[in-house]
Parts: C-alpha cells; structure tokens; sequence
C-alpha cells in the first residue's frame, strides 16, 4: 500500500532509511523544520537548515522516488530565546515561497513558558498574515495536556486562522479529542517508547474514526523508526480493518491535508 508518513526528519536519517522508505510503499515525506539536539549558536545555522529542507534534503529524497516537502518554524526547544527567533522569523519570508515549503512548523510549546508562548505568538502571526498552513508540536509527556489546551486557546483567539489547514501533532489519548472537536487535524506519532505505539494508535482510530486523523513516524535522530506507518498498517490489518479505511489514515488524509498547501504538486498514485 502507497503511505505517506507526514511527519519524519529526512535531515537525521541516513539514505538506507530512504531506500526502506520507498521500498515499504512510501510516496511523499513531510519534514517539519526541527532542533537538532543540542541549541543552535545564531540565526546562521537556521538559515543553512533551511536550506539544507528546501534545497538538500529534497535531492536525496528524489533519488528514491521519495517527494520531500517540508515545513520552516521555529520550534518550541530553541523558542525561549526570543531575541534569536525573532532574527529567525525575519529570514522565513526568505524561503516560504520555495516549491516544496507546505507551510510553518513544526510550532508550538515544549515547557510552555511566557518566552515559548511570545516566540509562538509571532509565528502565528506571520502565518495568518502569508496565509500559511500550521503544523503543531504539541508538549510530552506531563506538559502536553496544558500545552496543548494554550496552543488550542491561542488559535481560538486568533479569527484569521482556518482550522481545517492546520494539524495539531503528537496527540495522545487525553488530547486528540480536544484537537478534533474543534475542527483540527489531529496527528498521531508512533514512537517505540513515548507518545503512542501502532496499537494504541488503532485504539484511537476505533473510538474516532479515521476523519481528519494522520499517522506519522516523527523519526529523527533519537529512538523512532522509518517503518512505523507500515507497523500501524501492519497492526490494523490484523484487527480487521478494511484497506480503504487503512488507505484513508496513511494516503488519502494526509494527501487532503497537503493538497491545501499552495505548493503541493504531488501527482496521486494509483
Ligand atoms: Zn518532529
């Protein structure tokens, strides 16, 4: 089955990754602009990274068929330090027009500080105003109920923002329904350790349907796998479910999500 994993940091993994990507029936990878570990010097290396997204990173994608969209932000571990993300969000105007940037993320909280909130605010702001869509990271483990209840309040506030072009990411049991109640895209991460595994991703899905729900891998540089959209798939074969409903959460959903996106040009695969 085609898939797309919607959420994966094609920057931390090595192209055997790539080629087992493409092999498992992936088509189209979404990598949201993220940190790298450890906390940037200055605005500089931001700007190589966004580059490295828009220019680097869709090459070696290419090579496997792979089509590499990406999403530029600021994110919540690297937002305290407000000064240093505003000269970052002064040069994303820069890139956001480049033919594979879907939009701003991934954005959110982390610790959901005054700094984190202010940094948030701001990229906002300059996604209302460019009409961008929004992709969210949403705080782990004991902030991520909080966090995610501020960033939900946030954009309540804010009329501009259209709530079927935005994904609130990471979302586990106790918040995926706060997510899709109010009319959001609620993204689910299979992790082997924290967020939700393949299993209680399916649990989910049997208690709110597929609607508006995408499953990603959020693989990078710490313990995440390339293969967690075809174990998802793999888990709900297994309970039964029938293709169409498994091609809706891994194909379509995501497909209908991206398609909003003024630079998404994907041909659909039959
Ligand atoms: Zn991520």
């Amino acid at each position: 089955m085609y898939f797309f994993d919607p959420h994966i940091h094609v920057a931390s993994r090595t192209t055997d990754d790539l080629e087992l990507l493409a092999k498992m029936g992936c088509v189209v990878v979404g990598e949201p602009a993220f940190w790298p570990g450890f906390d940037r010097s200055g605005v500089n290396s931001f700007y190589d990274y966004f580059r490295q997204l828009t220019e680097w990173e869709p090459k070696r994608c290419a090579q496997y068929r792979l089509a590499h969209y990406c999403w530029l932000g600021v994110n919540a571990k690297e937002a305290e330090r407000t000064e240093l993300a505003r000269e970052v969000i002064a040069c994303l105007p820069e890139f956001l027009d480049r033919p594979n940037v879907l939009g701003i993320g991934e954005i959110g909280l982390n610790k959901n500080t005054k700094n984190e909130v202010a940094t948030l605010e701001r990229l906002i702001d300059l996604a209302a105003q460019r009409n961008e869509q929004m992709l969210f990271h949403t705080p782990h483990l004991a902030d991520k109920y909080a966090g995610t209840r501020m960033i939900l309040d946030l954009l309540r506030g804010d009329a501009r923002v259209d709530r079927s072009r935005v994904c609130i990411d990471h979302c586990e049991e106790h918040t995926i329904r706060l997510a899709l109640d109010e009319g959001y895209w609620a993204g689910i991460t299979l992790y082997p350790t924290t967020k939700a595994t393949p299993e209680r991703a399916a649990d989910m899905v049997e208690v709110y349907g597929p609607e508006r729900i995408l499953v990603n891998s959020s693989a990078d540089w710490g313990p995440s796998r390339p293969s967690a959209v075809p174990d998802f798939i793999l888990v709900m074969r297994r309970r039964g479910h029938p293709e169409s409903v498994i091609r809706k959460l891994v194909y379509d959903n995501p497909l209908e999500f991206f398609n909003q996106s003024r630079n998404f040009q994907f041909t659909p695969r039959a």
